[in-house]
């Protein structure tokens, strides 16, 4: 059965501005072939990915090439989805490549999206009509200048160049010998939609010298015209309050997309390093034996969210599940405790505050003299737990039910970061497995380090990072808190 390509516009750099349709749609790709203005994030991992970049001068692949894999991935059966930065039929060559498929008698549908005019007119707060000001808006390529006839183009209330960054000199030239008023207001916007986006407010007379004091590099757009001037007023994206700042989130696992949204919703650029991996632990042995002898305990105690899915999944691998547990309950926290939630389970206990001692708290009115304790967590964790529970008289059985290693794949992802404002570390692997992984170089570069807690903190003295913030409240949100409002009054 021959397959069918998909064009899709993936907007103009923020992920979440491409359209419900183009998202649907890209979850359905077998193959995606994308270049280099559309975010890969975009694109699902369940896909083949074939990179067909796009820069000005680095033509990765020839457009011939591009629509002869179009083709020949569709007849192959595959479901093809061509992913475009902005709109695919703005200076997107969509149209050629739609010409290519209907030529080969391929199926396609088109779905259109965010073009940079439009993205860079919300999120620098420059309508492109307004009635004060402006009436008409006119895309122009930039690309070659030559090629158009500026007395003609000129005059547009407001013109949206594209591509028009290398060759704005000229530009500006002829616009101003067309007879466009040199004091005209423009904006040239560099990476619009995106954490880096930079706005930069000018006149259509300084456009160049602009351009190239501030280093200006693609992709940029440029808009000439009256309504450049609202900006001032209409700001609002690079206003948010973590805009401009660099977040290093040194991810840990099972920790979800949840934090890093609410970061970019504040404005952060958020670089997302996985810093820990769950692996099965060394010997199997002691866990089989706990669940063969589940009954004889009095408690499980969680302390881990992860804890709680490899113990579950051992139980069910073994064709139990809750049902086979007559101990109570114990969890270190909300998100431990919701864990339990999702496999039925109420926890009897949840301590408050999420960690041992907060355990500790929290069981000092439950009888533990002669109560069998079962632990399941990682390998190498804190014994204060046990350690009290055994002064009061518990028998506590340790069970490692995962460990956690360093993913090595991160020490590149490491390596290729450039400049950091801000490092959250969550918990006391987080710090050595980022420092392991070459971390050091960004602390020492002047990244500021956040700790979720005390027990944090303490590791990150121990290997001498300078804290920069601890959050009151020792959860995600609490470090977002904390960055958020460096300085309590
Ligand atoms: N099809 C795309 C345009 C591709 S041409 C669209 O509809 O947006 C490439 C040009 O698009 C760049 O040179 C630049 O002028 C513009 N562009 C694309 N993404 C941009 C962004 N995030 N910020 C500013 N300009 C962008």
């Amino acid at each position: 059965m021959i397959g069918k390509v998909y064009l899709i516009g993936a907007g103009p750099g923020d992920p979440d501005l491409i359209t419900v349709k183009g998202r649907e749609l890209l979850a359905l790709a077998t193959v995606v072939l994308y270049d280099n203005l559309a975010a890969p994030e975009l694109i699902p991992h369940t896909a083949k990915r074939v990179y067909v970049g796009k820069k000005k001068s680095d033509h990765a692949m020839p457009q011939q090439e591009i629509i002869r894999l179009l083709i020949e991935y569709a007849q192959q059966g595959e479901t093809v989805v061509r992913l475009k930065g902005g709109d695919p039929y703005i200076f997107g060559r969509g149209g050629e490549e739609v010409e290519a498929l209907a030529a080969a008698g391929i199926e396609f549908e088109v779905v259109p999206g965010v073009t940079a005019a439009l993205g860079l007119a919300a999120y620098t707060g420059v309508p492109l009509t307004h009635r004060d000001h402006t009436s008409s808006v006119t895309f122009v390529t930039g690309h070659d200048p030559a090629k158009i006839d500026w007395t003609r183009v000129g005059h547009a209330e407001t013109l949206v160049i594209y591509m028009g960054l290398t060759t704005i000199g000229e530009i500006s030239q002829r616009l101003i010998e067309a007879g466009r008023n040199p004091a005209t207001p423009a904006v040239v916007v560099q990476r619009a939609t995106t954490p880096r986006q930079h706005t930069i407010f000018t006149t259509l007379a300084e456009l160049p010298t602009i351009a190239e004091a501030h280093n200006l590099k693609p992709p940029a757009t440029i808009v000439i015209g009256e309504v450049a001037a609202l900006r001032n007023k209409l700001d609002w994206f690079e206003k948010r309050p973590l805009f401009g700042q660099t977040v290093l989130v040194t991810r840990a696992e099972g920790q979800g997309e949840e934090g890093n949204r609410k970061l970019r919703r504040l404005g952060a650029h958020v670089l997302d390093i996985p810093v820990i991996e769950i692996q099965p632990p060394e010997d199997p042995a002691p866990l089989l034996e706990a669940l063969q002898n589940l009954k004889l305990y009095d408690w499980i105690l969680f302390t881990s969210a992860n804890a709680v899915t490899r113990f579950f999944d051992a139980l069910f691998a073994q064709g139990k599940d809750a049902r086979a547990i007559r101990a109570k309950i114990g969890a270190i926290g909300t998100k431990t405790a919701a864990a339990l939630h999702t496999r039925g389970i109420v926890p009897d206990n949840i301590a408050a505050e999420a960690v041992a001692e907060g355990v500790v708290k929290a069981f000092e009115n439950e009888s533990l003299a002669g109560a069998r304790v079962l632990l399941p967590r990682a390998a190498v964790g804190r014994d204060l737990i046990p350690i009290e529970f055994r002064k009061r008289g518990a028998r506590v059985d340790i069970v490692p039910v995962y460990r956690t290693g360093v993913p090595q794949e991160s020490v590149e992802k490491l390596a290729q970061v450039d400049q950091v404002n801000w490092i959250t570390f969550t918990s006391s692997s987080t710090v050595k497995n980022f420092l392991a992984l070459g971390g050091r170089r960004l602390l020492d570069q002047g990244a500021k380090a956040i700790s979720i807690g005390p027990a944090t903190s303490e590791t990150m003295r121990a290997h001498e990072i300078e804290i920069a913030l601890e959050a009151a409240d020792h959860t995600m949100d609490g470090v977002i808190a904390a960055i958020h409002q460096p300085f309590p009054c």
